[in-house]
């Protein structure tokens, strides 16, 4: 399956707080944002399950600074949208969603936000939400998944 994950407040800390990886001393001095801890796991784990694994960011991030932040951590995702991607190929529609998964062929996109799963829902896309305070936040998508 190709399975997407939302940034911030997902896996990228902002409003909402959580444990984060450790990061390197040259992790540190470049600046790189940090990940919530058990992403390299979890990432790592459904590809070797044989996923594909896209991020898909409202932010206007640049693709390769994402790139880069996730290569800092061993991780390679296999495709990155950002907004600008997310307007360019939504054209016109993208009046109506803030996401729109299967645009780019997704099958589950992983969120924090009630407002995407209220989307998924009337436009009929997969989702799974992660609450900032679910300690098993990994094992839930895992098992979500295989399920
Ligand atoms: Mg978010």
């Amino acid at each position: 399956m190709t399975i997407s994950f939302d940034l911030d407040d997902t896996l990228i800390p902002g409003v909402k707080r959580f444990n984060t990886e450790p990061q390197t001393f040259l992790q540190k001095l470049c600046g790189i944002e940090k990940l919530r801890l058990g992403t390299i796991d979890l990432i790592q784990t459904l590809q070797a399950q044989g996923h594909t694994i896209f991020i898909y960011t409202t932010s206007f991030r640049k693709t390769r600074k994402i790139w880069w932040t996730f290569r800092s951590y061993g991780i390679k995702p296999d495709k990155i949208i950002n907004q600008t991607i997310h307007e360019k190929i939504l054209g016109e529609n993208r009046k109506y969603y803030s996401k729109y998964p299967p645009a780019f062929a997704i099958d589950i996109h992983i969120d924090d936000s009630k407002g995407v799963e209220m989307e998924g829902n009337r436009f009929n896309f997969k989702t799974i939400i992660i609450a900032e305070d679910n300690p098993n936040w990994t094992e839930f998508i895992l098992n979500t998944i295989s399920a």
